[in-house]
């Protein structure tokens, strides 16, 4: 199965489009996985501007093929963020933060991927880390780069709540065969280049590869950057709306009137942005987790 990325406005200043994969009406979750943008490469470095929004229940990974990211946050934070380095945020019980890109010499060129907490993990204390040194695996014609989980071997310092893999593929052109954990689904996502499993798949879309499978082939005749992205089949359903993940409509309610009456569950800090985005109106229906 292929997922198409399809093109999304985010609110707020931000004028860079963004493509998303995850979630999707045929597919919820990779794993734990259960958001997917990708965004550039751009020349607008500096219109990555995401004031003070919240977050519950999950994990927000930023990860840059390309530019300069500030992120800040309502436990103290202050991380620029280059290529080739994790910022890992664990909202946990609840936090703010804001990004916002700076001007660099080349383009902006990124990912943003969220995890979704396990439930008895949904309140956490936040918790902030930046990772600038990542275990790289070079293979015969790939480059490796692990941001979380384990791959051939190295294994990523970064914290996470369930089984996971977050890989960094560099790929020279030719055919290669990538190793999987047959425990885990996947999805290939193309970051940059070109890729064939089997059938072509365009930038910013992704290939699910369902649990079972110990490696897959794949091809590229001008070279491809692909983010692998792995984990044991989320076995809990969640509900995500806006910035938040929970487990029942309640909890959701609670985060929003929280949120956008300022109380102290969410915490403030001060950054170069200013502002802070309001959450939007709850539907009308009972959201249900899925
Ligand atoms: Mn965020």
């Amino acid at each position: 199965m292929i997922i198409e990325a399809r093109p999304i406005k985010l609110t707020t200043r931000t004028g860079i489009e963004v493509r998303r994969t995850l979630p999707h009406a045929k597919l919820k979750t990779i794993g734990a996985w259960c958001f997917v943008d990708h965004f550039g490469p751009t020349w607008q470095t500096e219109d990555m501007v995401v004031a003070a929004h919240p977050h519950t229940g999950l994990q927000t990974v930023t990860w840059l093929f390309e530019g300069l990211i500030e992120h800040r946050d309502s436990i103290g934070s202050v991380q620029l963020i280059e290529a080739g380095q994790l910022n890992l945020m664990t909202a946990g019980h609840g936090i703010s933060h804001s990004e916002l890109s700076l001007k660099t010499e080349g383009t902006l060129h990124a990912v943003q991927l969220w995890v979704a907490l396990p439930k008895e993990y949904l309140d956490l204390a936040p918790a902030f880390e930046h990772q600038a040194d990542l275990p790289v695996v070079e293979l015969p014609g790939i480059n490796a780069k692990v941001l979380v989980g384990e791959f051939e071997g190295a294994a990523a310092p970064t914290t996470h709540f369930s089984e996971l893999l977050g890989v960094e593929l560099r790929l020279v052109p030719g055919n290669h065969t990538i190793s999987l954990n047959p425990e885990f689904e996947h999805g290939l996502m193309l970051a940059e280049g070109d890729l064939s499993v089997g059938e072509h798949i365009e930038v910013s879309s992704l290939k699910y590869l369902a649990p079972g499978q110990t490696q897959v082939e794949v091809e590229t005749k001008a070279g491809a950057v692909v983010m692998l992205l792995g984990g044991v089949p989320f076995p809990e359903k969640i509900l995500m709306w806006w910035n938040f993940i929970g487990r029942s409509h309640e909890e959701i309610e609670l985060a929003r009137s929280q949120w956008n009456s300022r109380e102290e569950r969410f915490g403030s800090f001060e950054d170069k942005i200013g502002g802070w985005i309001p959450a939007p109106e709850l539907p009308s229906v009972r959201l249900q987790p899925r």
